[in-house]
């Protein structure tokens, strides 16, 4: 009968709420953890649970071949990393799951590698409260033969999915990802904020809310459309969504709410029925905000 092999033992470097959940979720099932942490305090429940709370970095970064970074940012990567012996580096497969852009992911991995060591980049799509659960997902990306040596290690925390060899895909995806969810999410803390000057509780609204944000239907009906290019106006036209937006701008301002979204809205719309777009879809805004990437 073969055996299964002994967990790995597995450093979590960086416990934020998201770090805490993943060496809790690597205790749970029988792993050694190695922790550290900036702050030290916030390893304590950790360390009563059985993480062994490392003195420095260099410590935790010889514990185990595994290395899971949670930390905010890259910035916040170098500053813990520089503080060891690169030496310690060398040979350690570095999860790396902190957000940041891709262009600084990849050089992220270009930086471990110059120290011996290799990056799996992860975007974790799912709160804390969801680690450990195989329902989740983490996008990865990076070699993908060290994705495999480790894929058991790795689902412990998620389910894995492997999107590529360059470092900078995991960390695009991440980021489109959080495009729609700060945008969206954004949005709900403005209706809140307009709910509220009329005196509506968030509970008032939430069934519409929910149905509201559930844009399944528009994402399968423009997707195809965009793709081939098709902005005909046949379902919205955007000069009808343009004064709809001016209606959303002045119910919020005559309520008192802040402006800054509804009108940073309606500039985009506005500028693509300047654009000649007027009797298009408002799927033609996707031209508009191409156009004026990176001004
Ligand atoms: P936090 O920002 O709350 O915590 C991150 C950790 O980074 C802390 O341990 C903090 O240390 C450390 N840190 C920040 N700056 C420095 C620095 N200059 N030097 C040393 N340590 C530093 O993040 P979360 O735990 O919430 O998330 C971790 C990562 O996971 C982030 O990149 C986030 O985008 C991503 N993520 C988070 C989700 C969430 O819902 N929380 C969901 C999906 C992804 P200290 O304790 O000392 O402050």
């Amino acid at each position: 009968m073969p055996s299964t092999p002994a967990p790995a033992p597995v450093t979590v470097i960086g416990l934020g709420p998201m770090g805490r959940a993943m060496a809790g979720a690597y205790l749970d099932r029988g792993h050694p953890v190695t922790v550290w942490n900036r702050t030290p305090s916030r390893a304590d429940g950790l360390v009563g649970r059985g993480a062994r709370l490392a003195a420095t970095v260099e410590e935790a970064l010889t514990a185990s071949e595994v290395v899971v970074l949670s930390l905010t940012d890259h910035d916040a990567m170098y500053a813990v990393l520089e503080r060891a012996d690169p030496a310690a580096l060398a040979g350690r497969v570095v999860v790396n799951l902190g957000s940041d852009t891709p262009e600084r992911t990849r050089e992220a991995a270009a930086w471990l590698a110059e120290r011996g060591a290799v990056q799996l980049t992860g975007g974790v799509l799912t709160p804390p409260g969801g680690i450990g659960d195989p329902g989740s997902t983490t996008l990865y990306s990076g070699p993908r033969e060290v994705f495999d040596a480790h894929r058991v290690t790795l689902e412990v925390l998620t389910a894995a999915d492997h999107r590529g060899e360059d470092p900078g895909t995991a960390a695009l995806l991440y980021q489109l990802n959080m495009t729609l969810f700060w945008t969206a999410l954004t949005a709900y803390w403005q209706a809140l904020a307009l709910a509220g000057a009329h005196g509506l509780k968030a509970a008032d609204i939430l069934p519409l809310a929910t149905g509201a944000l559930d844009l399944s239907q528009f994402l399968d009906f423009y997707s195809p459309r965009v793709d081939a290019g098709d902005h005909t106006g046949d379902v919205d036209r955007l000069a009808m969504g343009a004064a709809s937006v001016a209606h959303v701008l002045h119910t919020n301002a005559d309520a008192g709410v802040d402006t800054t979204l509804p009108a940073a809205l309606l500039e985009i719309f506005e500028r693509g029925v300047a654009a000649g777009h007027g009797g298009d879809s408002s799927s033609s805004l996707v031209e508009v905000l191409s156009a004026t990437s990176g001004r």
